[in-house]
């Protein structure tokens, strides 16, 4: 697998796209700013969210089997997942008693993450992303590359070439509003066809039973509404104690995902409709033993607002696919090595550690030092890049010897006088993209020791 710096640098090799994704992106971290400006006691806010979500997260045994017997009650039926692997089968069980053939899906990370997708292809199910960004990504066959705005990597000219390939339309069209149509009415279509609709869910409430899901488009009700069949999919961490928690996570959630003071459509489900079948899967993949690590256990208050990825200096000019997992961006840096640290060591290095991140998170998680945490782990066990690893030796014994630094600050001073080829070349990321400063005629030692003395 190619480490986070390699693939961002191949999207580093188009300047004009880096430079667009930056500012659109900046422009979402701007509209958040004016948002949370508005409202009073915002980081109050934020404090009381981080709390319920602490409570949560102690008591989560409790909450999740008070929300079972309630969601029994209502109708719904509960199913229990350890890992992806069980929770795709559990979906395509239910598809199955049902002969589907033909799902939508709403927007659900945590289906990405289970590449539910690709297992149901290949067991004869069609899936259709009903989520305008996810759609385009699927028609592409790409992945999304961001959890709240999955095609933000993608210019509307390359949406158009993308809809004249696969949905027929003139070459050239590139007016979103006119896309946008194509897609409803394309999509419009699948949602008639459809036989069993499948939602994310992104607050679930255990004194009710009742779950919610978060759209600007519709389309997680409109399928819903239609199917016969409703699948919503969720993490155990999902769960809210009560219905009046809410308020505090619908006036977070979107204003710091995309500026919005609340997303169009906030849908509460409680039970199925007369005729149809509700079922709800609850997956942990992993989040029990995420819970088990105190260092990191704050990172499960994550409610997928998307704001640190916003904001984040190298997502904005990396790309999302360079994280190369489902979930990037500085959350996704914390919670895929969590998981596999040998599969994404590299990830915890893609960050300034600026701490911007910890600054926008909703639930006050701190991220930035969680990373650091996960750097020294990394570090410790062996798992760092050789080449680093071994330089940051060789600087750690010169700094801490007065003699070998001298000789060292001696070496490389003669080394760039004389043969300067040896950092001035593309083998250095430094030098890639600026210019190297210019030697000082003399070291600070020098210039002490003849204009101050030798201190005595
Ligand atoms: S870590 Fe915080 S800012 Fe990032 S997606 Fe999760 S809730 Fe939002």
């Amino acid at each position: 697998m190619k480490s986070h710096a390699s693939l961002a640098e191949q999207f580093n090799r188009d300047e004009n796209r880096v430079d667009w994704h930056n500012e659109t992106l900046w422009f979402v971290r701007e509209k958040r700013d004016r948002q949370s400006h508005q409202v009073s006691d915002w980081e109050k806010l934020r404090e009381v969210a981080s709390k319920i979500k602490l409570n949560v997260l102690s008591n989560l045994d409790i909450y999740l089997m008070e929300f079972e017997k309630n969601a029994l009650t209502n109708g719904i039926k509960v199913h229990w997942a350890k890992d992806a692997e069980e929770h795709n089968k559990i979906v395509l069980s239910i598809l199955q008693d049902h002969q589907v053939k033909f799902m939508v899906k709403s927007k659900s990370m945590l289906t990405e993450e289970c590449h539910l997708n690709d297992y149901l292809e290949k067991n004869g199910v069609e899936v259709t992303d009903t989520d305008l960004g996810e759609r385009i990504v699927q028609l592409a066959k790409e992945t999304p590359s961001h959890i709240v705005l999955p095609c933000i990597h993608k210019k509307k000219e390359e949406i158009g070439e993308i809809f004249h390939q696969y949905l027929n339309t003139p070459k050239g069209l590139s007016d979103p509003q006119m896309l946008t149509e194509i897609a409803r009415q394309d999509l419009r279509k699948k949602f008639l066809q459809s036989q069993a609709a499948l939602t994310g869910i992104n607050f679930a409430v255990a004194e009710t039973g009742e779950f919610v899901v978060c759209t600007n488009e519709g389309n997680a009700d409109m399928g819903a509404h239609l199917a016969k069949v409703h699948i919503a999919c969720m993490g155990l961490e999902k769960i809210i104690p009560k219905r009046e928690h809410l308020g505090v996570f619908l006036r977070l959630l979107a204003r710091s995902g995309t500026g919005q003071p609340i997303t169009t459509y906030s849908s509460h489900f409680r039970k199925p409709r007369a005729g149809q079948e509700m079922h709800i899967v609850i997956v942990d993949n992993g989040r029990s033993e995420q819970l088990s690590k105190e260092k990191f256990r704050n990172s499960l208050k994550c409610i997928r607002c998307g704001a640190c990825f916003n904001t984040c200096p190298v997502y904005r000019r990396s790309g999302g696919h360079s994280y190369h997992t489902a979930v990037a961006g500085p959350i996704g840096s914390i919670l895929n090595p969590i998981r596999n640290i040998a599969a994404y060591k590299d990830l915890p290095f893609a960050s300034t550690l600026c701490g911007s991140c910890t600054h926008v998170c909703p639930v006050q998680i701190d991220l930035h030092q969680q990373l650091y945490e996960l750097r020294q782990e990394i570090i410790a066990s062996g798992m760092g890049e050789p080449v680093k690893s071994f330089s940051m030796k060789i600087l750690a014994r010169s700094l801490s010897h007065v003699k070998k630094y001298e000789k060292l600050r001696r070496t490389m001073k003669f080394g760039y006088r004389y043969a300067p080829f040896l950092l001035k070349n593309n083998a250095n990321p430094w030098y890639k993209h600026r210019e190297m400063p210019e030697m000082p005629k003399e070291s600070f030692k020098e210039w002490y020791q003849k204009n101050i003395g030798d201190g005595k």
